[in-house]
C-alpha cells in the first residue's frame, strides 16, 4: 500500500473544492489501516478519514495523512428464514449496497436509496431519509482506533445514535476508522411509507414493493436535489434545529404557517423553511449560492472551502437574526 504526498482531493469531494492532502493512502483491510497508523505515528501526522467526500468541506490544504478505506466486500454472517445479517466493508458505495440488498431480497434500506457516500460514513451521522434512519438497521460497527491501532466492535446500542448524530461524531470524533458495518435486514417485504410524499404516492398508486419504493425515492430525490456531478454540493448544509415548546409557540405566533414536528426533547423546525422564508433561494454569495429549488442546499461554482463556510455563515446569521434560532452545519470541516 502506497502513501502518496501532496495528493489532490478535487475529485474526492462532492463540493468540488480544490484541495491537497499532505499525505494520502487507501487502505483496504484492517492490517493496512494499522500500518497507516504506524506511519502517521512515526511521522507525527494527524490522521483524517475520508469516505466518498459527500459530507465534508475541504480547506485548501489538508494537513496530515488522509485515509480512504477501499475494502468493499459484503458477506452474510447470520441468516434465518425471516432475516439476514450482513457485514459490509466501509468502502462499499452506499447506494450500490441498497440496490444489491434489494436484488437479494433483503429489505429495509430502500428508503435510504440514492444517498451519496460510502458505507463507513453511514453510522457517523446516522444517515436518514424518507422516514428511516440507518440506526434502525445497524447491528454493529467495527473499526480501528487511530491512537492505539487496536480493532474494536461496538454494538448498535453502544453507538449513541440520534438525529444525524452518533458516538463517532462525539466522543470518538476523529479517533476511529470504521472498517465495516453489520446490518440486520428483513427477508419479508414490508415497506415504510409513512413519510408524507411517499404516503401520497402510495394512496395514488397502491402500496409499492420494496424495489418500487426505492424507485420512487430515487425519482423524488432526483427531482428535488441537485446532482453533485452537475452542480457541486454536499446535500443538506444545515441540520433541522430542535427548539423548546415555548420557543416554538413564540415563533408560531409570529409565523403561523411555520412547520414544527414534535420530538421527545422539543419541536423540530424545518431549516429549509426558515431559510426559504428569508427569500434566500437562488441567492449567491460570491461563487457559492443557495440552490434555487432547495433552500437547505448550498451549491459551489468554483469556490474554495472558505467561500462555502462564508456563505453558510451569512445564511445562519440571517436565520439567527430573524428567528433567534441557531443553525448547526451538517458537513464536517476537513482541514
Ligand atoms: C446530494 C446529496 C444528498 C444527500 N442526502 C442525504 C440524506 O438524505 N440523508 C443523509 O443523512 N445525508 C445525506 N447526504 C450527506 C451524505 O451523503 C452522508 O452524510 C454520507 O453518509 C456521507 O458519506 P461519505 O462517504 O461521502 O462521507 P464523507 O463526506 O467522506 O465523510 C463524512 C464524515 O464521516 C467521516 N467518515 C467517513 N468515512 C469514515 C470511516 N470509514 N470511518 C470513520 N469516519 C468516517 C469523515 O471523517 C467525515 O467526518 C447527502 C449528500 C449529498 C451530496
Amino acid at each position: 500500500m502506497k502513501v502518496v504526498r501532496h495528493y489532490p482531493l478535487l475529485t474526492l469531494n462532492t463540493l468540488a473544492i480544490e484541495s491537497t492532502a499532505e499525505y494520502f493512502a487507501q487502505p483496504k483491510c484492517e492490517a493496512d489501516v494499522q500500518a497507516c497508523v504506524q506511519f502517521a505515528k512515526s511521522n507525527n501526522l494527524p490522521i483524517k478519514v475520508l469516505g466518498g467526500g459527500s459530507n465534508v468541506v475541504m480547506s485548501d490544504h489538508v494537513s496530515g495523512l488522509v485515509l480512504q478505506f477501499t475494502g468493499k466486500s459484503c458477506r452474510v454472517t447470520h441468516e434465518t428464514e425471516a432475516s439476514v445479517t450482513i457485514s459490509v466493508e466501509a468502502g462499499y458505495n452506499w447506494h450500490d449496497l441498497v440496490m444489491y440488498c434489494l436484488s437479494r431480497g433483503w429489505f429495509g434500506l430502500e428508503n435510504l436509496a440514492y444517498i451519496p457516500g460510502h458505507v463507513g460514513a453511514a453510522p457517523v451521522q446516522n444517515i436518514g431519509a424518507y422516514g428511516v434512519e440507518v440506526k434502525e438497521r445497524i447491528s454493529a460497527v467495527s473499526g480501528v482506533y487511530l491512537d492505539s491501532a487496536q480493532a474494536f466492535t461496538l454494538a448498535a446500542h453502544e453507538c449513541d445514535f440520534a438525529y444525524r448524530e452518533s458516538r463517532f461524531k462525539q466522543a470518538l470524533d476523529g479517533k476511529v476508522l470504521i472498517t465495516s458495518v453489520a446490518f440486520t435486514l428483513s427477508k419479508v417485504a414490508k415497506v415504510q411509507v409513512s413519510y408524507a410524499p411517499l404516503n401520497k404516492m402510495a394512496e395514488q398508486q397502491g402500496v409499492p414493493t420494496p424495489s418500487e419504493l426505492a424507485r420512487w425515492v430515487i425519482e423524488v430525490r432526483q427531482s428535488k436535489l441537485p446532482d453533485p456531478n452537475q452542480l457541486p454540493n454536499a446535500g443538506s448544509f444545515f441540520k433541522n434545529p430542535v427548539v423548546s415548546q415555548a420557543v416554538f409557540e413564540r415563533l408560531s405566533a409570529r409565523f403561523p404557517d411555520m412547520p414544527g414536528y414534535p420530538q421527545t426533547s422539543g419541536v423540530k423546525l424545518a431549516a429549509g423553511w426558515l431559510i426559504d422564508r428569508l427569500g434566500f433561494k437562488g441567492r449567491a454569495f460570491g461563487p457559492v449560492a443557495v440552490h434555487e429549488l432547495q433552500a437547505l442546499v448550498l451549491v459551489n461554482r468554483g469556490g474554495k472551502g472558505s467561500d462555502v463556510l462564508a456563505a453558510a455563515r451569512q445564511v445562519s446569521q440571517a436565520v439567527l437574526e430573524c428567528y433567534g434560532v441557531e443553525l448547526e452545519q451538517e458537513p464536517r470541516l476537513f482541514d
